[in-house]
Parts: structure tokens; C-alpha cells; sequence
């Protein structure tokens, strides 16, 4: 899966949401989250981010992302 992170904090763009083909974004407190269970890995969004926020979650570190990304995407 693929994680949203702290450089999306505020930012105003939405150039992801309108590629990723399973609509698998959703707006958290003050960024954007991906569901992890939804997105399908395919890497399409992570070129879009004006703001370099999308990671992959198999870079080191990524883990608490992941459950950031849960947590907000799983409310709706
Ligand atoms: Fe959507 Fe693909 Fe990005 Fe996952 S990697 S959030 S499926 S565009």
C-alpha cells in the first residue's frame, strides 16, 4: 500500500485523488489518507504529489503511517 505523510499537512492539492483508479483517499483531520486495505499498489498517485507526501510503505519507517492512514480512512 501506499501512505500519505506529514508533507501533506495543509497542502491544497488534489492531483492524487484524481488519478488513483479505485477512489481509495479520504480526507483526515488535516491531510488526505489512503485506505490501505483499498489501495491496490499501484503507484500512480505517488508522481502526482505537488508536496512529495506519497510514500510506499515498504520504505523503513512507514509503519506508523500506516496506522495513520487506517485510523482516518476507517471513520468513513
Ligand atoms: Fe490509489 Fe494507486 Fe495511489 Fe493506491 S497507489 S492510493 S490505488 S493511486
Amino acid at each position: 500500500t501506499y501512505v500519505v505523510t506529514d508533507n501533506c499537512i495543509a497542502c491544497k492539492y488534489t492531483d492524487c485523488v484524481e488519478v488513483c483508479p479505485v477512489d481509495c483517499f479520504y480526507e483526515g483531520e488535516n491531510t488526505l489518507v489512503i485506505h490501505p486495505d483499498e489501495c491496490i499498489d499501484c503507484g500512480v498517485c505517488e508522481p502526482e504529489c505537488p508536496a512529495d507526501a506519497i510514500r510506499p510503505d515498504t520504505e523503513p519507517g512507514m509503519e506508523d503511517w500506516v496506522e495513520f492512514n487506517r485510523t482516518y480512512a476507517s471513520q468513513w
